[in-house]
């Protein structure tokens, strides 16, 4: 198993949150390395602060920075009336979607309803959320009379916080942030550590992740697409209307200006293999973003599957997340249901599965390669069968060969040719898993 950011100077696990970096005193930068992920390097011959090494959310145990998401969970949200093992500390679960946002959103487009209200409502005064930049998308500071629609969509490209945590303190205003479980609670770290964060910090989106992908990937889609190494704005979601929800595409922009197009099926599985993803992402059992105001996903679920436009998935955790959504059901703003939390859990199955139970496998596999491992929850730790044991070994193969294949190949052809026996065996693997299941 090579890991992906041995040379780190904060930690191995690194998803490049960028925490780390407002406490380095200079001794760090974020900056892209080798496997196409923005991590921290070091830039100086000092050593990298204690501090810097605590706000990291993959912090091991030993070095005592990283809390838990059961007690940060416990402080953020202490009078949540229900307290669940997977969904973790809520107000409501919900399913629907927001029909002046979704065409121009990912799934039901409550992310960019539940920004607008926070803006419109004074909640805050500020967004930070992810926008186009150039060829890839970058974390950027929104005024409240933006217009919302350039901040929707999902990205599936690695962005960095590290320009929040330095702004927050100096920000004039309160302001709402949008991040993957990991980055959420590098910012609830952070609101617990400094007061300061705590006042401005007004309200968090959580984005339900199934993993982080390298830089890689997006390279990877644009050439396929025959948009080339030299495309531009990469869009991850393209919906038709007409097809199931899981059935959108990838488009990217070539060097002349022309747009093409390509169903995401005629590449085949990218989640399941775990190809182009942060090796982090194996060692985080926050599948529901737990520690966020409201968690949104996409509502995976056989009775949502057929509205190509798609849907959401929503937990509120804190009152003013609920607020917010019953409002808008009350308003007529939103086409939005309760929903039991078991569709919650069951929409994101597949990340459970890999996520959580399979953790103390691969805990025992770095144990046995003499890795340091990050606090994880205890609670959640399982033994699998000697077959789920095999997938996990083909999937950590499959995911560490699809970096030095790209690195290689940097072609589509290239890329397809080396990983076909990987994804042949993973697939062999998988089924046999399946038929003793
Ligand atoms: C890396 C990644 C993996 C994901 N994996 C899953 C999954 O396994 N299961 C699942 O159900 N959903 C997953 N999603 C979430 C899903 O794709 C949608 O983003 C989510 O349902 C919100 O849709 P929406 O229509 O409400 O958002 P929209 O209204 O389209 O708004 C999207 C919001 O997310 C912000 N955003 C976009 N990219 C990022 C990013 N990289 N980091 C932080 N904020 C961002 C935007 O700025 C915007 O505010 C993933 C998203 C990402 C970025």
């Amino acid at each position: 198993m090579k890991n992906a950011s041995s040379q780190n100077p904060v930690s191995p696990y690194c998803t490049g949150c960028g925490a780390c970096i407002a406490d380095s005193d200079q001794t760090l930068r974020m900056d892209w390395d080798v496997h196409g992920f923005l991590v921290p390097h070091k830039i100086s011959d000092r050593p990298v602060p204690e501090l810097a090494i605590k706000a990291c959310p993959f912090a091991a145990a030993a070095v005592g920075g990283a809390t838990d998401e059961d007690k940060l969970a416990e402080d953020l949200f202490p009078d949540a009336p229900t307290s669940d093992p997977e969904i973790g500390r809520f107000e409501q679960t919900y399913i629907g979607y927001s029909p002046s946002h979704r065409e121009t959103s990912s799934s039901g487009g409550l992310a960019t309803f539940v920004f607008d209200e926070v803006l419109t409502q004074g909640i805050a005064t500020h967004l930070f959320v992810v926008l186009t930049d150039g060829a890839g998308y970058k974390y950027r500071l929104v005024e409240g009379n933006a217009d919302l629609v350039t901040t929707s969509k999902t990205r599936y490209f690695p962005v960095t916080l590290q320009e929040f945590f330095e702004l927050v303190p100096t920000l004039d205003g309160r302001i709402a942030v949008s991040g993957v479980a990991c980055f959420v609670k590098a910012v609830r770290m952070r609101q617990r550590s400094f007061p300061e964060f705590d006042r401005k910090i007004a309200f968090v989106v959580g984005i339900i992740c199934g993993g982080l992908k390298s830089k890689y990937f997006t390279d990877y889609l644009a050439d396929s697409a025959g948009a080339g190494a030299r495309y531009r704005h990469p869009e991850y979601r393209v919906k038709d209307a007409t097809a199931s929800a899981s059935n959108y595409a990838f488009s990217a922009e070539g060097e002349d200006g022309t747009v093409h197009t390509m169903k995401m099926a005629r590449v085949g599985d990218m989640w399941g293999t775990g190809m182009f993803k942060a090796k982090a992402c194996d060692f985080c059992t926050d599948v529901l973003t737990e520690l966020a105001d409201i968690s949104l996903g996409d509502a995976w679920l056989p009775e949502y599957r057929t509205d190509g436009l798609g849907n959401s998935v929503i937990v509120t955790r804190s009152r003013l997340a609920d607020d917010i959504i019953r409002r808008g059901i009350e308003q007529g703003n939103l086409h939005v249901a309760s929903c039991a939390p078991s569709q919650i859990t069951s929409s994101q199955r597949a990340s459970f599965l890999h996520r959580r139970d399979a953790l103390k496998f691969r805990i025992g596999q770095a144990r046995i390669q003499g890795q340091p491992v990050p606090e994880v929850r205890s609670r959640v730790l399982k033994r699998i069968s000697f077959s789920y044991a095999l997938v996990q070994i083909q999937r950590e193969l499959t995911r560490s060969a699809s970096f030095t294949s790209w690195r290689r190949s940097r072609s589509a052809n290239g890329f397809d040719r080396t990983m076909r026996p990987y994804r042949i065996l993973l697939k062999i693997v998988t089924r046999l898993n399946r038929m003793l299941r």
